[in-house]
């Protein structure tokens, strides 16, 4: 009995010297391959900089919006102008002028030479069509356009001018990009002559400038006789597509 016992014993001694050992072993294993151990964890830390990373891109979202909002409101408040964005500013290597995107005083000195040559290409294509839409305005210098619009104020008072002409730094005429054609009349758009400018503008590089149904977006009462050069491609582009210079430019 005596021997068996001490026999048990033995047994039992040597189970614990292994379980010991492989207990060594498995700690060995995972001390040497601690990167093992902490990717799991980094795994988890990485979940979490996600969160914050969502989390502040929200939050600049909501401010960007909230920003937004401000400037629309205060644009509202002033029939469309409000927060002033000093130019020259191009998008899309366009240069944009309207109640918020403003001009330098001298930013040009006259029609550019490009849109001019394209306006009597225009012109050409007119007549050959057997229409005749004359220039009636193009380049306006900065003093001549406050002159202008402290007219208008005078006669039909600030709101109403506001809706039809530019505050001086804010007209597009000052960028000698733009032409007054055909006649300056509401009308113009349903008469033949008006009709073919508005479907051929854009083969020419220009567009009409302030479309029907846009007023919201130009801030511009509809001007079927105010065309803007932007360059064929540009051009065609928003009228196949329907677009706003804003709308194109994602400043709508
Ligand atoms: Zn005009």
């Amino acid at each position: 009995m005596k021997k068996k016992k001490r026999r048990l014993k033995r047994k039992l001694f040597l189970l614990i010297i292994f379980l010991l050992v492989i207990g060594v072993l498995i700690g060995c294993y995972f001390f040497f391959k601690t990167d093992r151990v902490s990717f799991d964890f980094s795994f988890l830390s990485q979940s979490l900089e996600d969160t914050e990373e969502k989390i502040a891109s929200e939050e600049t979202k909501q401010k960007e919006e909230e920003e937004k909002k401000k400037l629309e409101e205060e644009a509202a408040k002033d029939n469309g102008y409000g927060v002033e964005i000093p130019g020259p500013t191009y998008i899309k290597g366009i240069l944009i002028v309207n109640k918020t995107y403003a001009l330098p005083d001298g930013y040009a000195t006259g029609n550019d030479p490009t849109a001019l040559s394209a306006l009597r290409e225009l012109q050409a294509g007119a007549s050959s069509a057997g229409y005749s839409i004359p220039l009636l305005s193009g380049f306006r210098s900065h003093q001549k356009q406050t002159e202008l619009y402290n007219r208008y104020v005078a006669r039909d008072g600030k709101d109403a001018a506001d809706t039809y002409s530019a505050r001086p730094g804010h007209s597009e005429h000052e960028t000698g990009l733009t032409f007054d054609i055909g006649a300056v009349d509401d009308n113009y758009g349903e008469t033949p002559a008006g009709k073919w400018l508005a479907s051929h503008a854009h083969e020419y590089g220009f567009i009409i400038r302030y479309p029907k149904g846009k007023e919201d977006i130009t801030k511009y009462q509809y001007e079927p006789w105010h065309v803007r050069y932007v360059g064929v491609e540009h051009a065609t582009n928003m009228y196949e597509n329907d677009l706003t210079l804003e709308e194109y430019l994602g400043i709508a």
